[in-house]
């Protein structure tokens, strides 16, 4: 068996020490004589793994006692629908920052319930950059503001969190989560799908700070309710068992490796020895973003000519560097870095963008 380096964007590359755990207890897990996704959700096994999983989750990110953190099924563009009729009164008006692709997914999911204004937008500059705080324009009477963290196709992120007053700041960080240490206090909730930086596709990460549960938002089904499951422990309905299963190893992984400050570290690493290469290259490869606002965990670049791109995803993958073509919004290739990528990757990639530029340039 050969496991090459999946540089893929998401569903992404987990842990293999993860992978051959879950292989292990796939037939018969913990002494049970079934395996975990045989049983029962609400079996005292079953309800101690969750219970670990968001114990681990709350000391990897530091999560304080007052946020709630809510395990749901689907992707996070599930929660960019629940967020509006969880937070906002029926066509109340919410704020929207504007960074890339998801930033624009974000806005219409939420468009049918709330008055959407857009509060600052990148896209004439082709989300090369993250709009100046100092440009936005902020209504008085928000519900929330809305930002994504980490726009995975365009490979821009925010480096600090933007000072939003007493209006709760929503980040969507699903392809940045755990990245790097977070203050979770500057935000009101933090949502993730799990399938770049926590796990497994299927499962999505709410935290939500506990007074914003109170808000009556609008009219909905029980199911849709934040405060719903927060109140029954993510187990109104059968959650994804198996998901959460192995985002909890995937979360303790994290920790046994030294948490997000040792990630920080190594993702900073791996980061900049791909930026060094492509900046490095007397403009063979090409990244477009504005340096201060460059992804850590996305890094989307570009050589002379579409032929050129082909050939170097075709190479790559032959050489053991899977899924690096570019999203079709952006074309070109595209390099994602997540925790579990290591630092042996980024030093694989870096070599063969040296090599392929020699016998290309
Ligand atoms: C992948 C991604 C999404 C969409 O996630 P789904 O699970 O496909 O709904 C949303 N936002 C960001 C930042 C992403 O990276």
């Amino acid at each position: 068996m050969t496991r090459a380096f999946n540089f893929s964007a998401g569903p992404a590359t987990l842990p293999e020490s993860v992978l051959r755990q879950a292989q292990a207890e796939m037939l018969e897990w913990n002494g049970v004589g079934a395996s975990i996704v045989e049983i029962s959700h609400r079996s005292a096994e079953f309800v101690a793994v969750a219970a670990q999983a968001e114990a681990d989750l709350r000391t990897l990110l530091g999560i304080p006692d007052d946020y709630a953190v809510l395990f749901m099924g689907g992707g996070a563009t599930t929660q960019q629908a629940l967020l509006p009729l969880n937070l906002a009164a029926a066509g109340q008006r919410v704020d929207y920052v504007v960074s890339g692709h998801w930033g624009k997914t974000a806005v219409r999911q939420a468009r049918p319930y709330v008055d959407v204004n857009i509060a600052a937008d990148g896209e004439a500059g082709g989300f090369r950059d993250i709009p100046a705080r100092a440009q936005w324009r902020l209504s008085d009477d928000a519900a929330y503001v809305h930002i994504t963290a980490n726009e995975t196709i365009h490979g821009v992120e925010f480096r600090e969190v933007p000072d939003v007053g007493a209006v709760p700041l929503v980040a969507d960080f699903s392809s940045s989560i755990a990245s790097e240490p977070i203050d979770v206090s500057r935000y009101g909730v933090i949502y993730a799908g799990a399938q770049k930086n926590l796990g497994p596709v299927g499962i999505a990460v709410v935290i939500v700070r506990r007074d914003l549960l109170e808000r009556a938002g609008q009219p909905r089904a029980d199911i849709f309710d934040y405060r719903s499951h927060a109140a029954r422990d993510s187990m109104l309905n059968t959650p994804p068992t198996w998901n959460w299963y192995l985002l909890g190893l995937t979360v303790k992984w994290m920790l046994a490796q030294g948490g997000t400050a040792e990630f920080a570290r190594r993702n900073a690493a791996k980061a900049s020895l791909v930026y060094q290469t492509i900046d490095g290259s007397g403009g063979f490869y090409r990244n477009e973003v504005a340096p201060a606002v460059r992804s850590r965990m996305n890094i989307p670049f570009f050589l002379p000519s579409a032929d050129l791109d082909a050939r170097f995803v075709a190479e790559a993958k032959a050489a053991g560097l899977l899924a690096l073509k570019g999203h079709k919004a952006v074309g070109g290739i595209r390099a994602s870095l997540y925790n579990a990528m290591p630092l042996e990757g980024a030093q694989a990639l870096a070599a063969f963008m040296h090599d392929f530029q020699q016998r290309n340039g």
